[in-house]
């Protein structure tokens, strides 16, 4: 019998591993919240982090952001032959933007229903060859430790328990990173200390 090769492209995305750990974490492990929904954030969302109250709140959304260890992969640039040193990177800083809403909602059959739902977003970064955004790949354990520290933090924002400290938070000195490159330093979100004078001076493209 042949064996079969999963074609590359054919490669689970990273909310396709990340939702079915998502349900689990929160199905099944204490304290459990079996009525919220993870999705992925719809793009004509703002994600403009100074637009936000005190509160991080916006829309009665409430806005967090995790750092994580990041791989990124130039599938332009791969196809079109650029050697594999040039068209991939990783990055220690790698920003997964998530907000939460709990209360009530209406589905599309006029049912209405009370429930939590996280939308997630995770930040490109610009490819230094040929320009096109590309969005970091995560592993296994990366996409389990976003969701133990996403479990925790609806428990802390939402249910009043202590949230430990969680994520790759980078090096203390912080290594090279391209602040012109990485979308989540133009929104203002991303961890890199070096982004905080800038946060105002860039628009999002939407
Ligand atoms: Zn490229
Ligand atoms: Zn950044």
């Amino acid at each position: 019998m042949a064996k079969k090769t999963p074609a590359r492209l054919s490669c689970p995305t990273n909310f396709e591993k990340i939702e079915p750990v998502f349900n689990q974490e929160f199905g099944t492990n204490d304290p459990i919240f079996p009525e919220w929904t993870l999705e992925r954030m719809p793009k004509k969302i703002n994600i403009k982090r100074i637009k936000l109250d005190k509160n991080k709140m916006f829309e009665r959304w409430l806005y967090g952001s995790y750092n994580t260890k990041g791989k990124f992969r130039c599938l332009k640039c791969i196809k079109s032959g650029i050697v594999d040193n040039d068209a991939t990177w990783s990055s220690a800083y790698t920003t997964i933007l998530c907000r939460a809403y709990y209360g009530p909602d209406t589905d599309e059959y006029g049912q209405d229903w009370i429930g939590g739902w996280i939308q997630m977003k995770i930040f490109a970064q610009q490819c230094t060859t040929c320009d096109e955004y590309v969005t970091a790949e995560l592993d296994d354990q990366k996409c389990r430790n976003f969701v133990t520290w996403l479990h925790r933090w609806i428990a802390h924002k939402f249910y009043g328990y202590p949230l430990p400290s969680f994520g790759y938070r980078g090096k203390k000195s912080d290594g090279p990173h391209l602040v012109d490159r990485c979308e989540a330093c133009h929104a203002g979100w991303c961890h890199f200390h070096g982004n905080k004078s800038q946060n105002k001076n860039f628009l999002i493209k939407q």
